[in-house]
């Protein structure tokens, strides 16, 4: 089922996702249903606080994106990256391991607002796949950049926390606009409850 995406000012982008002890039939379909309202939307990263669920689960799938390069390593030794998607992550845990790199970023809870923003350009991963197994693995480039944005939405941080001043000021009426235009709707349905 494909669900709405939760929009820049609403407060459940702001919250902290809860731990996922295992994987139930109920987060299996939550899941299915994130691919599914991502693929919808032609984003690569999903977060469950953007589909409304404050949870510590992600999901991921660089295979429409060809001209902006990841790399990525399983136990020392590189693997393909398309091998690896779609790509579920419950719990991550992100160490940068890389220098700090700028690159533009967007955001399905930000339509149409783009920025750059400087991320260590890779980082090791340790999470749950779907199947609730341990994974671990070593990325960078595009990769560690969506990993990096996804684990941050599961702590209630937005790509727009991590802008320049400079960037942020540009964007800043877009911004204003989004937010007042989410809170007003979110007004409509409390009133009508
Ligand atoms: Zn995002």
């Amino acid at each position: 089922m494909i669900l709405p995406v939760i929009k820049y000012g609403h407060p459940v982008l702001r919250q902290k996702g809860a731990r996922i002890e295992s994987v139930t039939a109920e987060v299996r379909q939550l899941i299915g249903d994130m691919f599914e309202t991502m693929n919808a939307s032609k984003g690569i990263g999903l977060a469950a606080q953007q589909v409304g669920q404050a949870l510590q689960l992600t999901v991921l799938d660089l295979r429409v994106v060809t001209d902006r390069p990841s790399t990525l390593e399983l136990k020392g030794k590189p693997t393909d990256v398309n091998d690896f998607m779609p790509l579920v992550l419950i719990n991550p845990e992100v160490k940068p391991v890389g220098e700090p790199v700028t690159g533009p970023e967007g955001c399905l809870s930000f339509p149409e607002i783009y920025g750059d923003i400087s991320r260590p350009e890779s980082v090791d991963v340790k999470a749950l796949n779907e199947k609730g197994k341990p994974i671990e693995f070593r990325c960078g480039g595009l990769l560690a950049r969506a990993v990096q944005h996804e684990a941050d939405h599961l702590n209630g941080i937005l790509f727009i926390d991590r802008m320049d001043r400079k960037t942020k000021a540009e964007l800043r009426d877009e911004l204003d606009e989004l937010q007042a235009t989410t809170k007003a709707a979110l007004e409509v349905t409390r009133k009508k409850r």
